[in-house]
């Protein structure tokens, strides 16, 4: 049985060579982080999300953990976004379990999340394809039908959050579904993730038709992923695991001016200076969005909405300051910098920005009081 750490960020410290001297082998399409998720489960940051008083450390469950959480979101994605990916989709499917299971959905999932089982969270469906479609199938039990796509830690995580609308009715409100997908790998389908980047996070496709299912797999009520504004304000975490790529972008650059004694020039240190300036503005924005959303604060997903879009930019401005500085080398394997910076532009790309944008802007002309004092 795993022991939970007292302290999540001091057992995650030793791991983080390991992990980021691995990422490079890693990099090859339909790869998976197997020996890097199994170093997080033994050092119990798998269960660290659980609440304390159930043997965790709190993480994105406690409002006084979200702060430990960031850094560690920070720091997982320092050394490997692909990592940090699975391991974020992990934190926010317990989280769900968590806040909407009943006592024994949340006894299992804690149960397993302490034998080192990962859990993700699929919602995206292909542009086109039906919604992933619920059938009673008798006895209680359901039969799904159809696929998601974009799922990160196809074939290898054994626990998943799907989300899935009864008689395939695109108007239905979607069902969570909990999935125990230990001997399912053979649904998983990766030929189609050809992107750039983040090849380590064995994100591809998964098959679900004519697989059925316990009714104790359904996860609180109709509508309950989309509630908000828990479902925007989430959008933190994965801010946070950017920012640890372009963090880790920079510390490559830094070396690079060490090793070749240009970093005195001054446009390459004007440009190592708005790559700290950049990567702080992120980390205040990732802090208090952090805050305020684990707070369930009133207005955490308008202010969520402009810190990942803040952060986003960021993470851009890092990565153009770095090739441009780096020249062509950063474009050359097996350059880390390389590696990390196509890890990072494509992770970068999350769900609707614009509309983002424009919902935190329209949430901004309707404020009561003065735009200046909006956020304190
Ligand atoms: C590495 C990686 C791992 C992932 N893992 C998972 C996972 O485990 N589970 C999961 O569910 N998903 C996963 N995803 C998918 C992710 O959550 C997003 O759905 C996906 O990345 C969105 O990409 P997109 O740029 O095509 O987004 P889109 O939302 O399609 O945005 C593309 C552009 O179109 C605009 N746009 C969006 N909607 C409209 C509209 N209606 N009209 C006009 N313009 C519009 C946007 O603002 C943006 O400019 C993963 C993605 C990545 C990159």
């Amino acid at each position: 049985m795993t022991v939970p750490p007292r302290d999540p960020e001091a057992a995650l410290r030793p791991l983080l060579p390991a992990i980021a001297a691995r990422a490079a082998a890693r990099d090859q399409d339909g790869a998976y982080p197997a020996a890097d998720v199994a170093a997080l489960a033994d050092a119990a940051l798998l269960i660290a999300p659980l609440p304390r008083a159930e043997g965790g450390a709190g993480l994105g469950t406690e409002v006084a953990g979200a702060a430990a959480l960031a850094r560690i979101l920070r720091r997982i994605g320092r050394a490997s976004l692909p990592l940090g990916r699975l391991y974020e989709g992990h934190v926010n499917a317990l989280r769900l379990v968590l806040r909407d299971g009943t006592a024994t959905q949340r006894a299992a999932a804690a149960r397993d999340a302490r034998q080192g089982l990962l859990f993700a969270v699929w919602n995206t469906e292909a542009p086109g394809d039906p919604p992933l479609a619920l059938y009673p199938a008798g006895a209680g039990t359901w039969r799904l039908e159809g696929r998601k796509v974009l799922c990160s830690g196809a074939g290898s995580v054994p626990r998943a959050l799907v989300t899935g609308r009864p008689g395939g009715d695109a108007d239905a409100p979607a069902r969570l579904l909990l999935l125990d997908l230990a001997d399912q790998a053979h649904r998983a389908d990766l030929a189609l993730w050809t992107a750039q980047g983040m090849r380590a996070s064995a994100t591809g496709s998964m098959e679900f038709s004519g697989l059925v299912v316990e009714a104790d797999a359904l996860v609180g009520p109709p509508g309950a992923y989309l509630r908000q504004p828990d479902f925007s304000a989430g959008a933190w975490r994965f801010a946070a695991v950017h920012l640890g790529g372009a963090e880790a972008l920079a510390e490559e650059l830094r070396a690079h001016l060490r090793r070749t004694g240009r970093g005195a020039d001054p446009h390459q240190a004007a440009r190592l200076g708005q790559v700290g300036i950049a990567l702080e503005t992120a980390r205040l924005w990732v802090e208090a969005a952090a805050q305020r959303a684990e707070a369930g604060d009133e207005g955490a997903a308008p202010y969520v909405n402009l810190a990942r879009l803040a952060v986003e930019r960021a993470c851009l401005d890092v990565i153009e300051r770095v090739q441009r500085s780096v020249g062509l080398a950063a474009f050359l394997r097996p350059a880390p910098m390389e590696r990390i910076a196509r890890d990072l532009a494509t992770y970068l790309r999350q769900p609707a920005p614009d509309r983002a944008l424009a919902e935190a802007a329209a949430h901004l002309l309707d404020a009561e009081g003065g735009i200046g004092e909006r956020w304190g």
